[in-house]
């Protein structure tokens, strides 16, 4: 068995194997697999987090774009503000109301 389980687990006694309480038709108790027992064809653990920080990395990356774009949203709207008002101060009559 290629699985691996946690030889200091009190659930189980370092075996890997739980007795279910039940018994097989000849009268042969049922074990099954101890919740310590961790197949080794699953992802470890660093893989897992390695991804999960992956993930992480790439939405604040996500979010900093967004508030680059954000900020030139802004910036776009003053300047198209002082456009307006430096028009607006160029003509004539500006002021007289
Ligand atoms: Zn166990």
């Amino acid at each position: 068995m290629n699985d691996e389980f946690d030889p200091l687990c009190e659930k189980c006694g370092g075996t890997g194997k739980c007795d279910s309480g039940g018994f097989q038709p000849w009268g042969q108790p049922i074990f099954i697999e101890c919740d310590c027992v961790m197949p080794t064809s699953q992802p470890n653990i660093s893989t897992v987090q390695q991804l999960i920080a992956d993930r992480k990395r790439a939405i604040r990356k996500q979010e900093r774009v967004e508030k680059i774009a954000q900020k030139l949203k802004t910036q776009q709207y003053l300047e198209e503000r002082s456009a307006e008002e430096a028009l607006m101060r160029s003509n004539p009559n500006y002021g007289r109301f």
